[in-house]
């Protein structure tokens, strides 16, 4: 049977056992494509089933999360932990708290979560989890009743050597000082290393907030590199003003650049002389209020509602809210307004189709399993500091994420050509995370 035979055959197969789960169907044949490639050169990675078994979680958790209102109601939650591989370490991997949050949604998030972890090079595996709660419009007294309630079920199945969650979206250090907090009452332990994220008092480590951001500026700036090319004096859109937003865009302020647009989901606001970040900080963050706000405190800032953001002219995009929020069309205005450099901060946020005009127009594209590493790769940082009862400065822990982003794309970069796809980093991440995990799982026998 050829390779290509052999890769629909797998995903045939994927799309009948996961009906209904788009998000994941998507993630799972982007990484198949770049398998073909493997599988030509390498055709052992094809034996002891351990595609198929890469695809299947190996264990998915779904729970009822009850929990009371402040006018006295019960409501019921769904509450997800996926744990998908831990041929490399325990599972590791953000929580989100959203009203989209699905099976398939976690699926795909603890798939891709599997290669960006072994990427950074540091033994975790990858898992995932989360619930259809919407912390937006909510009381702090009910985000912690909820938490409270999810952690009753989830603690039975996390652990230091198990599995260690984080933040993702609508789970920030509040969310996750909840749970902390209920995890630590029901196991009467303060096992710092059962959650990452934590507070800088109790366990948490420095860089953590701004990981993600700082680290996805990091390996762009890396990209311009090999172009002799740099963030200073460059344009940039960052989608998105939560936690990888943010602090993408401070990275690329201090890099020179000038952020020219951000967005919620209400809409987008161009800010052509840079933004101001003490001010949407203290707007989204504080007062939690929606992103016109900037706009009516801010002179010279203009509100797009509803607006796509895709439409402003620059040099670099950096798409950091969510999943498939740059389609086709949008690439193409990006490329016709001067886009040449996108990385993902956020999780698969470009359509295939978008990725597809990428790579066909030469336009730089990194993928979010490098370019948003940096995160987890810090949580790993925040484990090693608890595992050693040591917290380690600013600068230093900056330092090691700034090492791991530049060897994630160096390796990323090496790869592509190994395999003879020079500069198609989509592959690269592809393939690199791939053979670290499937070497892993080949020596560990078929389980
Ligand atoms: P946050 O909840 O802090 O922020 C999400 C931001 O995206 C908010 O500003 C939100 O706006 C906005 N947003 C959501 N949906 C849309 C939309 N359809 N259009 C425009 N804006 C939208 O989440 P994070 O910053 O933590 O996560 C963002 C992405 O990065 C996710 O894909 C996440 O999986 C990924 N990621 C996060 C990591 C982390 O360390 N936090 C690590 C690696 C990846 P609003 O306030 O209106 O909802």
């Amino acid at each position: 049977m050829s390779v290509d035979q052999q890769i629909s055959e797998y995903y045939d197969k994927l799309l009948k056992r996961n009906a209904g789960e788009p998000e994941f169907h998507q993630a799972v044949s982007e990484v198949l494509d770049s398998l073909k490639i493997v599988l030509g050169k390498d055709p052992h990675y094809a034996d002891y089933g351990l595609v198929d078994r890469l695809c299947e979680p190996e264990r998915q958790i779904i729970f009822r999360v009850p929990w009371t209102d402040d006018e006295g109601q019960i409501q019921v939650n769904r509450g997800f932990r996926v744990q998908f591989n831990s041929a490399l370490g325990p599972y590791k991997g953000g929580l989100r708290f959203h009203p989209s949050v699905n099976l398939g949604i976690i699926k795909f998030l603890g798939f891709e979560q599997i290669f960006k972890n072994s990427l950074t090079g540091l033994p975790i595996g990858g898992g995932k989890g989360g619930s259809d709660f919407d912390p937006k419009g909510k009381s702090d007294r009910e985000v912690m009743r909820f938490c409270q309630s999810f952690m009753t079920e989830l603690h039975r199945h996390i652990g230091e050597y198990r599995d260690v969650p984080a933040g993702d979206i609508g789970v920030g250090a509040r969310e996750v000082g909840y749970l902390f907090g209920q995890y630590r009452r029901l196991s009467n332990q303060h096992e710092s290393g059962v959650l990452t994220g934590k507070g800088l008092s109790w366990g948490g480590s420095l860089v953590r907030t701004e990981a993600t951001g700082y680290g996805l500026v990091y390996l762009t700036q890396e990209m311009l590199k090999t172009h002799n090319e740099s963030l200073d004096g460059a344009k940039v859109i960052v989608s998105g003003s939560g936690n990888v937003a943010t602090y993408a865009a401070q990275k690329v302020q201090q890099f020179g650049g000038t952020v020219v647009a951000m967005s919620d989901s209400s809409g987008y606001i161009t800010t052509p002389n840079g933004v101001d970040l003490e001010l949407l900080r203290d707007i989204k963050e504080n007062r939690r209020e929606r992103i016109h706000v900037y706009a009516e405190e801010c002179d010279g800032v203009e509100f797009v509602e509803r607006g796509n953001i895709w439409e402003v002219p620059a040099d670099v995009a950096l798409p950091c809210a969510t999943q498939n929020e740059l389609d086709g069309d949008s690439a193409k205005l990006l490329a016709d307004n001067g886009v040449r450099y996108v990385a993902e901060g956020a999780n698969m946020p470009c359509t295939p189709e978008a990725i597809h005009f990428f790579q066909d127009s030469k336009i730089n594209f990194a993928p979010g399993k490098a370019a948003n590493a940096g995160g987890v790769a810090t949580s790993a940082l925040e484990m090693q500091q608890n595992a050693s009862r040591d917290s380690w400065s600013f600068d230093y822990t900056d330092e090691r994420l700034h090492a791991i982003m530049s060897n994630i794309f160096k390796n990323v970069e090496k790869t592509a050509k190994e395999y003879d796809r020079e500069g198609d980093y989509v592959a690269g991440a592809n393939i690199a995370g791939f053979k670290k995990v499937a070497d892993a799982m080949l020596a560990q026998g078929v389980i």
